[in-house]
């Protein structure tokens, strides 16, 4: 008899096998729809010998209902999909789901209605209806695309529907994309940058995996380099996947891309609406898709024919994924590189000591880009020590930063302040009594938003509008803002620059790809004067005019239980800085600390990265941390404390007593409630040679814990609140 093994999407229940009825076919990585209890369900056609279940005997089975018209899975897919979840101690149910991330792509072709002007007029033409005409010209989408493009309601479209003044038109949801053509405008490399792209270009013709890291420093060219790689790939017929670590960085890059090659990728990130969702997955699946830009998710897409990959701003934080299946889009790119047998290029100018440390054992293959492109020259550092040079009373602008600020306005230069902290102020609190306004549901300060008149919590969202009387003693006007966030910064040079034109750069205010887009033009149109921004400005930006770079607080980052306080900060510092003097005029940066002699803050301002690497991979060699060693975390929380509590010292109770594994705690998370439930945190630190994985699968598979429970597991965490 036929039968078929279903990986199917609810961890809780296993693999399930079932009867393949007569006439129907299916292979490994076919996705089916099968019967359960009354329900259907989606399920993925596995090999049985790599998912062991309990065999039900021929009789018992159920027959497969139906295959969905989508290509297979490919094997090398779901080996990505078996080493993830193995690897980060996920079910592959939780893994497969990222991989089928279009329901609407499921469902097979179709096509949908879309609206645009007829050229006809309406009997009677309001003024609104004449706005809304004269909105719409040249755009064709659905009634509520057209209606977010007018800026009118749903039912005013509507009765110029009935008015015939918008026509509808029937349009196959998977048209296909724009083709890229990698002729297009091929650039004159430099000497370096030609080097280095004729290396990933032979790498791509020879299709075996080879993990490439480049590290070029900030401005040196690195994309133009990976773009060859890309062409290369085009020519070859295959498909590109380009990860960047931001959505907000996409826009440039959009551009970027388009001058290169003539039409844009395809974009995939979580915001994308369905239809173009399903389309996007769709033409990935198909083949069709010739390069994809997306942020990490896009790494599990069921391409039909990868031929290269690339991670661009790789050291970043952000492809950590820190809930759910807890990955590091980083390291699962080199894996479905090595899977599918393709090249991977990790792109930086600050990689991530394990990245380096990769390269030095002779695992990757480092190329390098030492200058920046067209003769710019790095932009000098210097360090301003705020205990001697103070900023004025309630200020945080020292005096040399506010001289350096006004010279760049007269000159006509831009400048950039960089502070990694949204909204106006991290801690209201009411100068008569102590009050402090926190979340209900976090152990967290709520952050005064000003411009948007709000507090906030930064880790649930959670928001009030700010009351005029403290809560807590009722006496009015009597709460203060504490410490600095970028609003606040902003008005600062605001006082200190009346005249200058702002602008404030963080997720808040760049929240859509049209206000980035708007943020990049105004910028390179010269119409900003200073940038004040989070991690957001650090990088991918590059505006000519910009010479001046403030990092406002490099303290910042130092502070707190990170254990890669000390590289975060030096990243984020040399990314910054590297935004200075990218043009023809040369760029200084001012460094604001209370520590310079801190080692970190030291090599920045000396420009010796070097020096930096060295001195952290010491310390991390010395602690046993990673690369070297290796870190995992349990966190265990719950909505009631003493569950949490309960449950977190049974799993400390039962620890296995090994060698080359120390277990610390478990203790209450420094985040002890996030999103109302109480947390704690064991953290495991094993050498290298350990099978930590299996380790903790042994352990907590042991135990059982109330329904309210939440056991997760971080390997190789980069968070730890
Ligand atoms: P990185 O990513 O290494 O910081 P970029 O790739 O952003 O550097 O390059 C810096 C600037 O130099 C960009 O404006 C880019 O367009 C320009 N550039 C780099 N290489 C070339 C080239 N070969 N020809 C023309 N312009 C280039
Ligand atoms: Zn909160």
């Amino acid at each position: 008899m036929n039968r078929a093994r279903l990986l199917i999407f609810n961890a809780a229940l296993g693999p399930l096998d079932y009867r393949v009825p007569d006439g129907m076919v299916v292979e490994p990585g076919s996705v089916v729809v099968a019967p359960l209890g009354p329900r259907q369900i989606v399920g993925i056609v596995w090999e049985e010998d790599r998912l062991p279940t309990q065999s039900v005997p021929d009789s018992k089975l159920r027959p497969l209902l139906a295959t969905l018209p989508v290509p297979p899975l490919k094997a090398e897919l779901r080996r990505l999909i078996e080493w993830t979840a193995d690897y980060y101690c996920a079910s592959l149910a939780s893994v497969a789901r990222m991989v089928l991330s279009s329901g609407g792509a499921l469902r097979g072709p179709a096509t949908t209605i879309e609206y645009r002007l007829s050229g006809g007029m309406p009997e009677r033409l309001t003024p609104q209806r004449l706005a809304a005409i004269e909105a719409l010209e040249g755009e064709q989408a659905t009634i509520r695309e057209l209606s977010g493009i007018a800026g009118v309601s749903e039912g005013v479209l509507r009765g110029l529907v009935n008015q015939g003044v918008l026509e509808p038109v029937e349009v196959d949801c998977d048209r296909p994309y724009q083709l890229v053509d990698p002729g297009f405008a091929e650039p004159e490399l430099s000497d370096d940058q030609r080097e280095v792209a004729d290396r990933f270009v032979a790498a791509v013709e020879e299709r075996k995996f080879a993990p490439f890291l480049l590290d070029g420093v900030t401005g040196s060219g690195k994309t133009e380099t990976y773009f060859e790689a890309i062409a290369r790939s085009l020519r070859n017929g295959q498909q590109t996947l380009v990860l960047l670590p931001e959505i907000a960085l996409t826009e440039a890059f959009l551009r970027r891309f388009e001058d290169r090659f003539g039409a844009p990728p395809i974009v995939w990130h979580s915001s994308l609406k369905s239809t173009e969702r399903r389309r996007a997955w769709r033409a990935i699946a198909a083949g069709t898709a010739q390069v994809v830009v997306g942020a990490r998710s896009a790494l599990f897409l069921p391409y039909a024919n990868l031929g290269l990959v690339v991670v661009d701003e790789a050291h970043e934080v952000s492809f950590k994924q820190d809930d759910g299946v807890r990955y590091n889009a980083r390291d699962v790119a080199v894996m479905r590189a090595r899977f599918e047998g393709i090249p991977v290029i990790l792109a930086s100018a600050t990689p991530a000591l394990e990245s380096l440390q990769m390269a030095q054992s002779g695992i990757y293959e480092k190329l390098v880009l030492p200058a920046r492109f067209g003769g710019a020259e790095l932009p000098s550092i210097d360090t301003i020590n705020l205990t001697e040079e103070k900023p004025e009373r309630g200020r945080w602008i020292s005096p040399r930063l506010v001289e350096a600020l006004k010279d760049r306005l007269a000159k006509g230069e831009q400048s950039l302040l960089f502070l990694n902290r949204r909204g106006y102020a991290p801690l209201t609190l009411c100068r008569h009594c102590g009050f402090r306004f926190q979340c209900p549901n976090c152990s967290a300060w709520l952050v005064e938003h000003r411009l948007s008149r709000r507090l906030a919590c930064h880790h649930c969202g959670h928001e009030t509008v700010p009351p005029e009387a403290c809560p807590e003693c009722g006496e009015p006007d009597c709460l203060v803002a504490c410490g600095p966030g970028v609003e606040r910064i902003a008005h600062e040079v605001e006082e200190i620059l009346p005249e200058a034109r702002l602008a404030i750069v963080t997720s808040d205010t760049l929240n859509s790809p049209e206000k980035a887009a708007q943020f990049i033009a105004e910028a390179e149109a010269g119409a900003i004067d200073v940038i004040v921004g989070t991690q957001l400005v650090t990088k991918g930006f590059h505006f000519p005019e910009l010479t001046l770079v403030g990092v406002v607080d490099a303290d910042l980052g130092l502070e707190g239980g990170d254990l890669r306080a000390a590289e975060r900060t030096y990243q984020q510092v040399a990314q910054v800085a590297g935004r200075a003097g990218r043009g023809a005029k040369p760029g200084e940066v001012f460094i604001q600390t209370r520590h310079p002699e801190a080692s970190v803050i030291a090599a920045l301002a000396a420009g010796d990265r070097d020096a930096f690497y060295e001195a952290e991979t010491e310390a991390r060699r010395h602690a046993g941390a990673p690369p070297f060693g290796r870190w995992a975390a349990i966190i265990v929380s719950s909505e009631d404390e003493s569950e949490a509590r309960e449950a977190a010292n049974r799993i400390g109770a039962t620890r296995p007593n090994l060698e080359d594994v120390m277990i610390l705690g478990p203790a209450p998370a420094p985040l002890s409630m996030l999103r109302g439930r109480y947390r704690y945190r064991l953290l495991l630190n094993a050498r290298r040679s350990a099978e930590v994985q299996q380790v903790i699968r042994d352990w907590l598979g042991a135990l059982s814990f109330p329904q309210g429970v939440r056991v997760a597991v971080d390997i190789d965490p980069y968070s730890f609140v």
